[in-house]
Parts: C-alpha cells; sequence; structure tokens
C-alpha cells in the first residue's frame, strides 16, 4: 500500500471513529455544508439516551441545539453546571489540602462527554497547570483515550475525586475526600455521562462506597446513581507494573461495547 493510500485510510478510520463517538453522544446528523447527512448505522443502545442533538459544523466546535442541561439544582439553588460548580467551589479551604496548593485543579473536557474519567487527585504537574492528567500517567491516559479508544481527549471528560494536590502524592485522606466528594458527583450529575472509568482504589471505593480493592473491582461493572462504572487501574500504577496494561485494555474495550463503539483491533 503506498503512503497515500495509508494516509487516506487513517484519515476514514479517524472520521469514523468520530462519527461512532458523536452517535453514542446522541447525535443523530452532521451538517456538512449542503443537506444534512444521516449517520447510516443502526443506533446503538447509548443513543436513545437523553442526550440533546448536537449540530456539527466543519471546523467549529460542536453546538448545542437546545439550551444547556440542567439536571439538578446545586445547593445555592442554581442549575447544575460546570460553570456554577466551579464558582461554588471558589477559593476552597474546606479541608487542610489548601495549604500546599498552587492551583485548583477543577477538570476538563466536554461538559456533555459520554465518559468521565475519575482519578484520585492532582500530581505536582497538574497543581503547577491546574488541569487533571498532564504528567506522565496523565500522558498514558490520554494515549489510552486517543490510541486505545480512538477519540479525542477533550471529548471526554477527565477529574479527580479531590481538586488539590495531596503533599507528596500521598493518597487524600478521608477527611479530605469528605470534604471534597460533593464537587466530583456534582460534576458528574451535570454531566450524566454514559458510563464513568473510575481510575485505581481511591475513587473507586469513594465512589461506589465500597472498602474492597481495585485489584477485585478491577473490570467487574458496577453503577452509581444508574450510571455503570468500570474500575480499572491508575494509570500510575501502569507505569510502575506495565504488564497490567493488558488488563486496562480488557476493560477499556468493554466501555467501548458499551457504547457500542467499535473496538480497534490494535491493542
Ligand atoms: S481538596 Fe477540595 S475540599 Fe479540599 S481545599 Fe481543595 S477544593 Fe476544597
Amino acid at each position: 500500500m503506498s503512503d497515500i493510500q495509508k494516509q487516506f485510510l487513517d484519515i476514514l478510520t479517524d472520521v469514523r471513529a468520530h462519527l461512532e463517538y458523536q452517535r453514542a453522544l446522541g447525535v443523530k446528523s452532521i451538517e456538512a455544508g449542503a443537506p444534512n447527512i444521516q449517520i447510516p448505522v443502526v443506533q446503538p443502545a447509548v443513543a436513545s439516551l437523553p442526550k440533546e442533538q448536537i449540530i456539527l459544523t466543519p471546523g467549529a466546535p460542536p453546538v448545542a441545539k437546545e439550551p444547556e442541561k440542567t439536571v439538578a439544582p446545586s445547593q445555592t439553588g442554581q442549575p447544575l453546571t460546570l460553570e456554577s460548580i466551579r464558582e461554588e467551589i471558589g477559593d476552597c479551604r474546606r479541608c487542610k489540602l489548601h495549604k500546599g496548593r498552587t492551583n485548583i485543579v477543577f477538570g476538563e473536557g466536554n461538559p456533555k462527554a459520554v465518559i468521565v474519567f475519575v482519578g484520585e487527585g492532582p500530581g505536582f504537574e497538574e497543581d503547577q497547570q491546574g488541569r487533571p492528567f498532564v504528567g506522565a500517567a496523565g500522558q498514558l491516559l490520554t494515549d489510552i483515550i486517543e490510541k486505545g479508544m480512538n477519540i479525542k481527549r477533550a471529548e471526554v471528560y477527565i477529574c479527580n475525586i479531590v481538586k488539590c494536590r495531596p503533599p507528596n502524592n500521598r493518597n487524600p485522606e478521608p477527611d479530605e475526600v469528605e470534604s471534597c466528594i460533593g464537587f466530583v458527583k456534582q460534576q458528574i450529575r451535570a454531566i450524566h455521562p454514559t458510563v464513568i472509568v473510575t481510575l485505581g482504589n481511591v475513587p473507586t471505593q469513594n465512589l461506589l462506597n465500597t472498602k474492597q480493592g481495585i485489584t477485585k473491582l478491577r473490570g467487574v461493572w458496577q453503577e452509581y446513581e444508574g450510571i455503570p462504572v468500570m474500575p480499572t487501574f491508575h494509570p500510575s500504577y501502569l507505569l510502575r507494573s506495565p504488564g497490567e496494561k493488558k488488563w486496562v485494555w480488557v476493560d477499556i474495550k468493554n466501555v467501548l461495547k458499551k457504547l457500542g463503539m467499535q473496538v480497534p483491533t490494535k491493542g
């Protein structure tokens, strides 16, 4: 196969993956400059979920056709959106982690994502940049999403159980989790994804309210407020134990299947 043919094939693969993800988001048609093009595939189970219809214009970000979803009121009585949750956090000093932080790491990604990844807490790089998963473990998570799942990182949502960096990257303590976990729960409620992926012990045990360890729970579908949860290993653990990556790939393939998306053959 020539280089041009290979590039063309790569582009087609990317376009297909993008369309499948949009379909999982509930998009039924895209605008391509001329008449609407129907996405001609049998609707997966997730497509029937109540996601707003989005119109895509080439070169422009997705535009919501309907007003921003409001799922439940926040504690202040305002509609629950990611913006209102961030506002509620403010310059938070609700737990002792505020003392050592440089930045609050709220989370980032598509506010209408069908997949939310929940990690433990910010590390050094995340604290410096104010963004989740941007260090070495973050690069691995990005690879899992972009190379493994064939989805752009910006199309999923990524956040942590605690928003401020624990000293020396230790696990957050129970009182810190208790002070902060309400925010990630609100984020999940505002986004209302189709699937949650918990990364490691801390988010898995605290979201699911269990003492069982990740080694036992990994790969077994759980549920949080009616949303399927796939617990898997944290990318930091995979950096220390690369042999375990194969299990994460098994879990990720199950997530793709749950979303009705094509499972790439690589991996
Ligand atoms: S970890 Fe959460 S609760 Fe604690 S100070 Fe940071 S934002 Fe506030």
